[in-house]
């Protein structure tokens, strides 16, 4: 690779393939943090794909910091995203937590996502490296950029090339605001680093809905192959992450501001 080109990671979905890296429009991946029933995952994915998202995301295991909060519902979530699969025809991308799990997530999803708190969960890591799915690999909170990327060697080492990289805010010393800072300068520095797209999740990178349209702007600004949006169509009543989701209707007037960022460029 050229310096500063991208791979592009192609993924089947029952809509057709779609490409992550090296292309416009970027791709776009929406849905809500946690898979809570049928109703509201599939009339998500429905919504979602009509304005122009190419993967729909909802997690079915939940890495939670507090033990009794919601944990997502486990295999049975991974049921309802194969019918929000079958609804929308999008595609899947849903987080893997324990090696154990490997399998049946790998089943459903069309890209497996390894959570930021499992960026150096090594044993998983070699083993999404050992199996065919693309990865998603969230960048730890607290990691460096040698170590994001060592992560992701682990993974291309074990055989397994379609890595896509994604940056989702990091600890500094003001949460008053803000949940998470939002990396954005990753995005020039890796393309000097590595060939491997790059993925920016405003909605962990900020922890508030009414900052997600700027960085995901800013985002596309600086260079980024694709989004992560969270988006609930009620967030008041989210079991996770509501204060960051996007309604469905804000959603789609945001996917209407970036296709004109898209056109301008
Ligand atoms: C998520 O995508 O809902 C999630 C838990 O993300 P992260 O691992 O970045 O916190
Ligand atoms: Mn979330």
């Amino acid at each position: 690779f050229r310096h500063g080109e991208s791979s592009q990671v192609v993924i089947p979905t029952p809509n057709g393939d779609v490409t992550i890296g090296e292309q416009f429009p970027i791709s776009i991946v929406a849905g809500p943090c946690s898979v809570e029933n049928e109703e509201m995952i599939v009339e998500t994915a429905r919504r979602v794909g009509a304005a122009g998202a190419k993967f729909l995301r909802g997690g079915a295991y939940k890495p939670r910091t507090s033990p009794y909060a919601f944990q997502g519902h486990g295999e049975s979530a991974l049921e309802l995203l194969a019918a929000a699969r079958e609804a929308s025809g999008l595609g899947i991308i849903t987080e893997v937590m324990d090696t154990a799990d490997l399998e049946k997530v790998a089943e459903v999803a069309d890209v497996v996502q390894i959570g930021a708190r499992n960026m150096q969960n090594f044993s998983l890591l070699k083993k999404v490296g050992a199996q065919d799915k693309p990865v998603l690999l969230k960048r730890g909170m607290s990691a460096t950029i040698d170590e994001w990327l060592m992560a992701a060697e682990y993974i291309l080492a074990a055989g397994n090339p379609n890595v896509i990289l994604c940056e989702r805010g990091v600890r500094t010393f003001d949460r008053s605001y803000a949940r998470n800072t939002l990396d954005l300068a990753v995005i020039p520095v890796l393309r000097t680093l590595t060939h491997l797209p790059i993925m920016i999740d405003p909605s962990h990178g900020t922890g508030r809905w009414e900052y997600v349209p700027a960085m995901a702007k800013a985002a596309i600004a600086a260079g980024t192959d694709s989004l992560m949006i969270e988006v609930h169509p009620n967030p008041a009543k989210a079991l996770s992450d509501g204060p960051q989701s996007l309604t469905p209707d804000r959603f789609d007037a945001l996917v209407k501001e970036l296709a004109v960022i898209g056109r301008a460029v």
